[in-house]
């Protein structure tokens, strides 16, 4: 049959990515069709990740720090927590998001539809609608962005709720005592957060490598770790999980490796965060003449071109690092591409990396390990929260800001940030490094007092060799 609609750009997946380019290609005027299977607009950041995630994360984080307020001669009463309100808590800040998307969508004349995509040749999509229809679709260009979804490790139970991802744990379906965190990444380490500050779960973490958070600098590690320990009972580094038999008092799970307990453990829920994969197998990229490697990533040139030109890839399913902001970016270049821009390309210097543990962990541009491992000789600034008159005030001094600078150029290459809301500052150091500013610029900028932030004026000082001066 023919086409019963036809577009300029079509995109494929509602992600950070796909609806970032749906939106840019909009208001450049190109007419927009973007496909989604999930009943909603966001993908994964939205609905499963990102967002709703940190709608948790939140309330974990002011649960822990009243905790403390006894000492400072304020006392509330012990919590009681209410899963099913919390979740409805959560899916309201999701649904407020998604629906802004909606209506975004409507201002901008994207066209949305909802159901399953896959390319049936180089200029059409065929699409099984979710209310059971069926449509073809005609384009000239074309912007994957389908995204990735949880690895699935083959020999744990399948169908069990006490088996979960990042989606089914964060759908809060249980107050487990004993949890499982497989993989010490960013995503376990911060549901492992949520479900032992809400509901007190005592935590056991595996991970294959020899520490948690890796591409993090261990400098920063450790200060979250003094912190977070009293959250575990076992961090097992160098050990792997083989095994897993679902039994009726829990999850009986076998450990392999240096620090495995002898005995199989019994948890109440066992949360997979071992990775993510990319959907490219799944979107019949083949029939539009595609190239997908072998591990279902689509390779991608600077303009976000895959090999076929008139159509593009962006966000998880190019590759890592699987991040929202990167595939916002990536959204844009391949829209403006899309439009006839011919300069527009993705030339981020740098992503910024955060985990909104507590306290947060956040790392820009070159980790002290990378300069090592490339060779690079770096001048270091460092600057301790003890030093800090607001982290003091906050009762929140555990916390620092280190800045690496190339000891040949003087230019500011990398950055981190532990403590509270490190995330929110780390921003500052990605455009420090996309300026290219050296310590001078960054030390002689004047930065509000007293906040957090200050901190990266006094680490750009200190690399300069002065003392800071202010409390
Ligand atoms: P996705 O968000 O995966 O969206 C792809 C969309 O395509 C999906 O909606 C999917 O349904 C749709 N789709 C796929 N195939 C088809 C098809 N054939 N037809 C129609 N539709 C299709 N990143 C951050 O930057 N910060 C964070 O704090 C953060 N926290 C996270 C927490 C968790 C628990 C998880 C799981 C991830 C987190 N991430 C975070 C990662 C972030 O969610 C992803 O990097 C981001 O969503 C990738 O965007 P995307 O547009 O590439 O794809």
């Amino acid at each position: 049959g023919g086409s019963d609609l036809e577009c300029d750009v079509l995109v494929l997946g509602a992600g950070p990515g796909g609806y970032s380019a749906a939106f840019r290609a909009a208001d450049l005027g190109l007419k927009t069709v973007l496909i989604e299977r999930f009943a909603t607009l966001g993908g994964v950041c939205l609905n499963v990740g990102c967002i709703p995630s940190k709608a948790l994360l939140h309330v974990a984080a002011v649960m822990d720090e009243v905790k403390h307020f006894e000492s400072l001669g304020v006392s509330f009463g012990a919590p009681s927590v209410d899963l099913a309100k919390l979740k409805t808590h959560k899916d309201k800040v999701v649904g407020k998001l998604t629906q802004g998307l909606a209506a975004m969508a409507r201002m901008r004349k994207v066209t949305v539809v909802h159901g399953t995509g896959e390319f049936l040749d180089p200029y059409h999509v065929g699409v099984a609608r979710a209310d059971g229809g069926k449509q073809v679709i005609k384009f000239k260009n074309a912007i994957i962005a389908a995204g990735s979804e949880a690895v699935k490790l083959p020999f744990l139970p399948k169908d069990d709720p006490r088996v979960v991802t990042s989606t089914g744990a964060l759908e809060l379906r249980q107050a487990p005592k004993r949890m499982l965190v497989i993989g010490g990444g960013i995503i376990g380490l911060e549901m492992g957060t949520v479900y032992s500050s809400t509901v007190g779960s005592r935590l056991d973490v595996v991970e294959m490598l020899d520490g948690l958070m890796q591409g993090a600098d261990r400098d920063m590690v450790k200060v979250w770790q003094k912190l977070n320990a009293p959250r575990f009972d076992n961090i097992m580094l160098k050990t792997k999980t083989v095994g897993a038999e679902a039994t009726k008092d829990g999850i009986l799970v076998k450990f392999e490796g240096e620090n495995a307990p002898k005995e199989p453990q019994l948890y109440d829920l066992v949360l997979q965060a071992v990775g993510r994969v990319p959907n490219g197998k799944r979107i019949g990229a083949d029939k539009a003449g595609v190239a997908v490697n072998e591990r279902g990533f689509i390779p991608v040139d600077i303009q976000m071109r895959t090999n076929v030109p008139h159509i593009f890839a962006i966000g998880d399913i190019v590759g890592q690092p699987m991040l929202a902001h990167k595939a916002v970016h990536e959204g844009h270049v391949a829209a403006e591409v899309a439009s006839g821009d011919t300069h527009a390309a993705f030339d981020a210097r740098v992503i910024p990396s955060v985990a909104y543990t507590d306290p947060e962990v956040a790392w820009v541009g070159l980790t002290e390990d990378d300069a090592k491992a490339r060779g690079i000789k770096v001048k270091k600034g460092l600057f301790p929260w003890t030093a800090s008159g607001r982290a003091i005030a906050n009762t929140r001094d555990e916390g620092f800001t280190k800045l690496l600078f190339d000891e040949e150029t003087g230019r500011i290459v990398g950055g981190a940030i532990v403590g509270t809301h490190a995330g929110d500052m780390i921003g500052e150091v990605a455009l420090a490094i996309e300026m290219g500013a050296d310590a001078i610029d960054i030390g002689k900028t004047i930065h509000p007092h007293p906040t957090l932030g200050e901190s990266l004026g006094m680490a750009a000082e200190a690399a300069e060799g002065h003392c800071t001066d202010l409390p």
